[in-house]
């Protein structure tokens, strides 16, 4: 095998602005960053891509509970959201990343992974669900679904009622030896797409999927430890990664050391808590277990640049 790189691709990749949300205009915008990474892949790179997935549940959420109003149709669960999103995505993905890669020339497989990741039932995250999930809902209709499906709600600031679902740590990428078999075989394998399906263990190793939400940050970050990846890259929307980022006094990175990135996490000013906060604690797990590995955050279009030294944020150990 080449070097390998495991890509974690944000929300930006597939939905550009308020404007672009068909799935037409996700097509198009993950055509533009796979041109990136098929010019990886062309200059030698195995690659293992994970992706995120929340507006795209959010929409399956809409149709399902809009369905179920008005015809009386079955909900769709979130685990089983999350894998149809894997699905839909890793079918953008994977169509744009072989045409592009036809294009140049490289005769390399591609496919996707539905992957299951592995929670502790015991995780503090279930004592308390964070995660907004779904529309709104009237006080009446949330009280209701907390009485017959156990649902936790929230009113959120005034705008009506919701859903919230607890974000448990990845523990153990169930599809991993399919994942290393495919790469080792030189295929470009996209995986925990959304943080993968979370699922937990009932006793003798019987899976079942939970209502949960994995960090996508986390996962993709669990499978640049668990192969042992060269480079863990986080494209997101931003170029760089700034200090006291949206203040006066901002300061955009070139690099950092692990032993800076954790100061400056814990210093819990500079990074956003949903936003950078967790690709920041994603890249700090990887370094500490990988010592030999890089990491770098950056936004598409500046992957070429970035992986020559001329931009980005780079995170060494
Ligand atoms: P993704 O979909 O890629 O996970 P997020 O919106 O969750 O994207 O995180 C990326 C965003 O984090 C950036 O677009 C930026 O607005 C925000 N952000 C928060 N803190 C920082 C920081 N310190 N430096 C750069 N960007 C930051
Ligand atoms: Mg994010």
């Amino acid at each position: 095998m080449g070097k390998l790189a495991v890509i974690a691709i944000g929300g930006n990749s597939l939905i550009k602005d308020e404007a672009h949300k068909t799935v037409e205009d996700q097509y198009e915008a993950a055509r533009e960053t796979c041109h990136y990474i098929a010019e990886m892949i062309e200059q030698g790179w195995d690659v293992a891509i994970g992706h995120g997935n929340g507006p795209q549940v959010g929409f399956i959420l809409r149709r399902s509970e809009i369905a179920h109003k008005v015809e009386g149709m079955h909900e769709v669960p979130l685990d089983v959201c999350g894998a149809d999103t894997q699905g839909a995505i890793g079918y953008a993905l994977q169509q744009n990343l072989q045409n592009e890669l036809h294009l140049r020339g490289i005769h390399k497989p591609v496919a996707t992974i539905v992957t299951q990741v592995l929670v502790d039932r015991n995780d503090p995250a279930f004592q308390n669900p964070t995660k907004p999930i779904g529309g709104f809902m009237t006080e009446e209709e949330a009280r209701r679904r907390q009485q017959e499906q156990g649902w936790t709600v929230v009113e959120d600031a005034g705008r009506g009622w919701r859903r919230v679902v607890p974000s448990p740590l990845p523990k153990e990428i169930i599809e991993l030896d399919v994942i290393r078999i495919l790469l080792q075989a030189g295929v470009v394998t996209i995986a925990v797409g959304g943080g993968g399906i979370p699922v937990i263990d009932t006793g003798n190793r019987q899976l079942r999927g939970i209502a949960a939400v994995i960090d996508k940050d986390y996962a993709a970050s669990l499978l640049a430890r668990a192969l042992r990846a060269d480079l863990f890259l986080i494209s997101t929307a931003v170029e760089k990664v700034a200090l006291n980022y949206g203040k006066p006094n901002q300061r955009w990175l070139d690099h950092m050391t692990l032993a800076e990135a954790r100061q400056y996490l814990a210093e819990g000013i500079h990074f956003a808590k949903g936003s950078m906060a967790p690709k920041i604690q994603a890249i700090i797990w990887f370094l500490e277990a990988n010592p030999n590995g890089k990491a770098l955050i950056t936004n598409p279009e500046n992957i070429g640049r970035a992986l020559r030294g001329e931009t980005g944020t780079w995170i060494v150990p």
